[in-house]
C-alpha cells in the first residue's frame, strides 16, 4: 500500500494554492459584495489550464487523473467556494457529457473552447418540483422530424446567466418515469431559451443560481446524448461518483480553511490569563477537527484512487461524500464557536465557511439520498 502523494502531486497542490492565494483571495471581499465572479478571474483560472485538467491532451486538456482533480478542487475551495464550484461545473458536469457522448462537431464547437475558458457550460437537472427524484421531472423533449422540441422549467442552475450551453435533462417518454429521461445539449442562444430570476442564497453567493425556461426550443436530433432515447439515467450514472468525490473534495477544502482559522485564533485569543487553546474544551474541539479532516482526506483520496484504478467505488464515493459533509459541518460549527462573537462577524472568513459548507448538503445528492445509495449497495452484497 502507498498512501503518499507523489512529488508531482505535491507540486501541483502548491501551484493551485499559490494561484488561489495570489489571484482569488484578494478579490473575495469584492465577490462577496457584488455576488459575481468577474470574468477576468475566470480567464485567469482558464489560463492555468485548470478547466482541461481531467480531459485528454489530444483535445487540449492536461490528461490529469481523479487524484489530481480532487487536489485542484480541494485547494480552490480552501480559498473560495464560489470559484471552486464554478470551476468544477465547467470542468466536470458542464462539459463531461459532450466529451463522452457529443459529436465531433459539438466537441469542436463547445468542448474545446470550454477548456480554454472561451465558452461556458452548465448542467440543468433540478426543477421547481424537485431535484432528487429525477424520474419525476416535467420538462419534455418530443421528437418532431429531425428535431426535438423542448418545453419546461429548471431552477437552481449555476451560472445560467453566463453560460453558453446547457446539458438539460428532459423526458422523451413522459409516462416512463426515470426510463423516460434523456439528456440534451441546448445552446443558450436558441429561440425559446430564457434565463429567469436569480435565486438569493446563503451559500457560494458569487456563483449565481438561476431559473431557466425552455419554451418550444428546437434542437437538432443529434443534440440527444447517447444516440437513442431512454438512456439519460445510464449516462448520468457514469458521472455521479465523480461528482460525489469531487464535491466532497470541495468540502474538505472549506473544512481545512475553517480549522486553520480557528486554530490560529485559539492560539492568540486570551481568556482567564492564557490562550484559549490551553483550555481543554477548546483544544478538544481542535483535536476533533483534526480527526474529521484526517478521515475525510483518506476517504476522498482513496475513492479518487479507486476511480483512477477503474476499481468498484460506488460505496466509497457515497461514504466519502456523507462523511465529509457531516464532519465538515461539525468543523465549521465548532470553528465559529471558538471565535466567540467574532464567529458571526462578516469581517471574519469563518462565517463564510459556515455558510459555504452547507453546499455539501445538496450538491451531488442530499445526505438522505447518499444513505439510501449506501444501504442499497449493501443490500446488493457490496461489502
Ligand atoms: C448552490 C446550489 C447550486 C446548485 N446548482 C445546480 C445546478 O447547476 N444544476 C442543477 O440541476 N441543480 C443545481 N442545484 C440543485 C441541487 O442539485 C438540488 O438542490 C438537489 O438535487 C436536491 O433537490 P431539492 O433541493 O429539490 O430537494 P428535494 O428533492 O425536494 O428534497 C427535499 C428533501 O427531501 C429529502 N428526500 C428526497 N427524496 C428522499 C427519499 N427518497 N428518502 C428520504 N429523503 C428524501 C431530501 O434529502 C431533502 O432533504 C443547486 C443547488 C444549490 C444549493
Amino acid at each position: 500500500m502507498d498512501f503518499g502523494f507523489t512529488p508531482e502531486q505535491e507540486i501541483f497542490r502548491r501551484t493551485v494554492r499559490d494561484f488561489a492565494d495570489r489571484v482569488i483571495r484578494p478579490r473575495i471581499p469584492e465577490m462577496e459584495e457584488t455576488k459575481e465572479i468577474p470574468r477576468d478571474i475566470l480567464d485567469e483560472v482558464a489560463a492555468q489550464g485548470f478547466y482541461g485538467l481531467r480531459y485528454p491532451e489530444e483535445i487540449g486538456g492536461q490528461g490529469g487523473d481523479n487524484v489530481l482533480f480532487a487536489i485542484l478542487v480541494e485547494e480552490m475551495a480552501r480559498c473560495y467556494m464560489s470559484t471552486a464550484a464554478r470551476a468544477m461545473m465547467q470542468c466536470l458536469m458542464g462539459t463531461d457529457f459532450i466529451h463522452r457522448f457529443g459529436t465531433e462537431e459539438q466537441k469542436q464547437e463547445f468542448l474545446i473552447p470550454a477548456l480554454k475558458g472561451e465558452r461556458y457550460g452548465t448542467m440543468c437537472m433540478t426543477e421547481p418540483s424537485g431535484g432528487t427524484d429525477l424520474g419525476a421531472i416535467e420538462t419534455t423533449a418530443m421528437r418532431d422530424g429531425d428535431e426535438y422540441v423542448i418545453n419546461g422549467q429548471k431552477t437552481w442552475i449555476t451560472a445560467a446567466d453566463q453560460c453558453d450551453f446547457f446539458t438539460v435533462a428532459a423526458k422523451t417518454d413522459p409516462g416512463a418515469g426515470f426510463r423516460g429521461v434523456d439528456l440534451f445539449l441546448v445552446e443558450k442562444d436558441r429561440p425559446g431559451v430564457q434565463v429567469g430570476s436569480r435565486i438569493d442564497k446563503l451559500i457560494a453567493v458569487a456563483s449565481g443560481c438561476y431559473e431557466l425556461f425552455f419554451r418550444n426550443v428546437r434542437v437538432p436530433a443529434d443534440h440527444l446524448f447517447g444516440e437513442e432515447e431512454g438512456n439519460g439515467f445510464r449516462l448520468l450514472r457514469g458521472i455521479l461518483n465523480d461528482i460525489r468525490v469531487h464535491t466532497a473534495a470541495q468540502g474538505l477544502g472549506v473544512a481545512r480553511a475553517a480549522y486553520e482559522e480557528a486554530f490560529e485564533y485559539a492560539q492568540q485569543r486570551v481568556a482567564f490569563g492564557r490562550p484559549i487553546i490551553k483550555h481543554q474544551a477548546i483544544a478538544h474541539k481542535l483535536a476533533k477537527m483534526e480527526v474529521d479532516v484526517a478521515a475525510s482526506r483518506l476517504l476522498i483520496y482513496h475513492a479518487a484512487w479507486l476511480m483512477d484504478q477503474k476499481l468498484p467505488h460506488n460505496v466509497e464515493a457515497a461514504v466519502c461524500k456523507y462523511h465529509v459533509t457531516e464532519g465538515g459541518l461539525r468543523i465549521v460549527d465548532d470553528a465559529t464557536r471558538i471565535l466567540g462573537a467574532y464567529g458571526s462577524s462578516m469581517e471574519m472568513d469563518v462565517q463564510r465557511y459556515f455558510r459555504d459548507m452547507r453546499w455539501l448538503l445538496y450538491g451531488a445528492g442530499t445526505q438522505t439520498v447518499i444513505l439510501n445509495i449506501i444501504a442499497s449497495e449493501l443490500e446488493r452484497g457490496r461489502r
